[in-house]
């Protein structure tokens, strides 16, 4: 095992040139056995007049037409249970790992033997990029089931020598017990989750001082990389805390940030990242914000050939002060598009909310975007409601503060509405924001 900086150094630090020729190889591989074994790529590919042979390069990817979860789905119903798009033979299947369904019925995805070992590699290698060391002691809080995170970072960790507490999305209480006694190094979860727990240290007046605890690693939904959002959770668990990166369809954790805090690193070796302008469907110039499109090169038992993800980021390959060359995604993911609230003309997404609620000390961390129809006025209203943590003299005071400087953000004005702190649901999983009451 490597014992730098760097887990996989010729990897990570690999030219840029050497990369893209890694990856043009790869993808020649990909494309040919997909055409080959799979009715579902032959069919799109005939359907856009393309061969195998004229996919040589990355950019040539850009005539392929895109894949939509809604096809996946579509694929499965025809051809239950796993679609057409399976390429690996069913002997060489090694774990089912659906999606998780909170935006319709689950997607299946396969993984090889062979894939849960690049699964394993990669996730081993963004755990390293954040510090995690062997002898650490893991709490796992990724829901295990049917989760992706769940099982790759147990792989990881164990790759990693570290001692895992497979402890899974379970109960708050627990996890404090956990992080008390053995005293875990390492916490990973959602970034809800981690606030969660860190408002129950709080109300039970533990000190995150007295806890081991020196890293944490949260994903499965956006959150860490908003400022506000990362500075409560590394001063309520004492922690430094990064953001982590995947979806079922993809994969676990191939973007991570490294110890500069600077983006998600893409694990470009073993996916292609593209960035999609949605309106005219061509690429974004570096470090343009635009839809995730992204391409399995390794991938064996179910592999995506542009896959359209719905998440908004970014692509740049200017170096990072941490030496690695893989290009990141500046500020994260800004969120999915099935999350976008138009409001009044304006668009705008819950994690531009979660940056004005989280920067105010008086609130709590928890908040949901309420959709409304006032059937008088035939007009929908969108309301922010968000818990104070104590009462207030004047609660208009506060009241205005707040919708002034979401009104700057969001370039609309919300209705708000402030609670009771504890009001709100918490979750152990991703957190649901956005509330549609509107009668359909
Ligand atoms: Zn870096």
């Amino acid at each position: 095992m490597s014992k730098g900086k760097f887990y996989h150094p010729e990897i990570e630090r690999v030219s840029r040139k050497e990369l893209r020729e890694l990856q043009n190889q790869r993808l020649r591989w990909q494309v040919h056995r997909c055409l080959a074994k799979s009715e579902f790529y032959r069919e799109r590919f005939k359907k856009a007049g393309l061969r195998a042979t004229h996919i040589k390069t990355v950019d040539d990817l850009v005539h392929v037409p895109v894949v939509t979860k809604q096809e996946l789905r579509d694929e499965q119903i025809k051809h239950p249970p796993f679609g057409r798009y399976t390429v690996a033979p069913a002997k060489d299947w090694s774990e089912l790992h659906p999606s998780t369904g909170t935006t319709g019925t689950p997607v299946n995805t396969i993984w090889s033997e062979k894939d849960v070992e690049n699964i394993t590699q990669v996730t081993a290698r963004t755990m390293w990029s954040f510090g995690v060391r062997p002898g650490e002691i893991i709490q796992n809080g990724f829901s295990y089931g049917l989760w992706v995170a769940g099982m790759s970072t147990h792989y990881a960790a164990k790759r990693l020598h570290c001692f895992v507490i497979p402890i899974g999305a379970s109960m708050t209480g627990r996890q404090i017990d956990y992080l008390l006694n053995p005293g875990s190094t390492v916490l990973l979860c959602t970034p809800s989750f981690a606030l969660h727990i860190a408002e129950t240290l709080r109300e039970r007046g533990v000190s995150a001082q007295k806890m081991k605890l020196r890293l944490g690693c949260f994903g499965g939904e956006g959150g860490t990389e908003t400022a506000a959002t990362r500075e409560k959770i590394e001063k309520g668990l004492g922690i430094d805390a990064y953001d982590y990166y995947g979806l079922a369809e993809i994969g676990p954790t191939f973007a991570s940030e490294c110890t500069a805090k600077a983006g998600l690193h893409w694990a470009e070796d073993q996916y292609v990242i593209e960035v999609i302008n949605p309106d005219t469907m061509d690429r974004c110039a570096e470090g343009e914000m635009g839809v995730l499109v992204i391409t399995h090169l390794t991938r064996e038992a179910t592999p995506m050939i542009r896959y359209w993800t719905n998440d908004y980021a970014r692509y740049d390959s200017t170096p990072c002060s941490c030496g690695r060359t893989h290009a990141r995604s500046i500020g994260g993911i800004l969120g999915r598009a099935d999350d976008m609230v138009i409001y009044r003309g304006a668009k705008f997404y819950p994690v531009q909310v979660e940056k004005v609620v989280r920067s105010y000390g008086e609130l709590g961390d928890e908040f949901i975007i309420e959709l409304t129809r006032d059937e008088k006025a035939y007009t929908d209203v969108c309301t922010v409601v968000c818990e104070c943590l104590k009462p207030q003299e004047d609660p208009s005071v506060l009241e205005r503060r707040l919708l002034k400087d979401l009104k700057e953000e969001l370039m609309v004005t919300p209705e708000i509405r402030i609670e009771k702190f504890g009001t709100l649901e918490r979750t152990t999983f991703k957190a649901k924001r956005i509330v549609d009451k509107r009668t359909k």
